[in-house]
């Protein structure tokens, strides 16, 4: 039987991302301002030991949030000794980080290899140039290719993030992007279905009748071919939606953060459902 895995996620806001994809809002995604330090990682890592208990575990530090080597250096290096101290005292076995493809090169791998990072995640929401370009990415899917191919050359877990119903993506699109990934051997994904959120420039293209976001049905109808086709491939998905821990956050709800667009609580839930073949 597969050991359990807990997951200890420490959100590190880029609140300094010089890049401006037009569905991102990180400060309202995570409802997080201020900066993280190696205090907080402290406390955080403490409290969720603390509430595992003595179960026996594999137990991973989850750096999410948009870039982690895209911050300064000397806060990346802060964070991961933060994190690497529970390493050494053996009371957590790995890291990981998600970043992005063009913050990828040898010399970041080797700091991340320092403090025993095992996974890296690359959000990379489309193989598409155009559709990257749509998106105000501010990288290619060669920069993808590129940073693949280093992560699992240096013997890291490559993990891919993509996103459905992107502007300009249709379903044809979005199995492209699951077909090139999958030709990058990545061992896990996950898979968001865009939603509008505040403050980003997809809301004002939404309200400006410019983007059309996909209802809960059709999100969960193209996240089922696309997850179906990732199994038969044996890429394990982590992740299909945004959960309510990642949002302030039903939109049904007061203050939610959510615009517009295929929100469900138990959205996995529903593609699993529709996954009966
Ligand atoms: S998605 Fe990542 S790269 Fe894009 S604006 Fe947000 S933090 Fe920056």
């Amino acid at each position: 039987m597969e050991k359990k895995h807990l997951i200890i996620p420490i959100f590190v806001p880029h609140l300094g991302c010089p890049n401006n994809c037009i569905f991102c809002n990180q400060k309202s995604i995570s409802g997080q301002t201020k900066e993280v330090t190696k205090e907080d990682v402290k406390q955080i890592v403490d409290e969720h030991l603390k509430m595992f208990g003595d179960q026996k575990a594999y137990k991973e530090i989850a750096f999410f949030g948009g870039s982690f080597t895209g911050i300064d250096v000397d806060k990346q290096i802060e964070l991961l000794e933060a994190a690497y101290e529970y390493i050494k005292a053996k009371k957590i076995n790995s890291i990981r980080i998600s970043t992005r493809p063009d913050y990828i090169d040898k010399e970041i791998l080797k700091r991340l290899k320092k403090y025993k990072v095992k996974t890296i995640e690359l959000g990379v929401q489309s193989s598409n140039d155009f559709i990257l370009e749509k998106a105000k990415r501010g990288h290619t899917f060669e920069d993808v290719k590129r940073a693949s191919k280093l992560i699992r050359r240096h013997g890291f877990i490559l993990g891919h993030q993509m996103m459905i119903g992107l502007p300009e993506s249709g379903l044809p699109d979005d199995m492209k992007t699951a077909e090139d990934l999958a030709k990058l051997k990545p061992k896990i994904m996950r898979i968001y279905p865009v939603l509008v959120i505040k403050g980003t420039e997809l809301e004002k293209e939404y309200n400006e009748g410019r983007y059309r976001p996909l209802n809960v049905p059709q999100a969960v109808e193209m996240c089922k071919d696309v997850y179906y086709y990732l199994n038969k491939k044996k890429i394990k998905v982590i992740r299909i939606g945004l959960q309510t821990t990642d949002l302030i956050c039903n939109p049904k709800t007061e203050g939610s953060t959510v615009v517009a667009g295929p929100y469900h609580e138990a959205f996995r839930q529903l593609v699993e459902d529709r996954n009966v073949v």
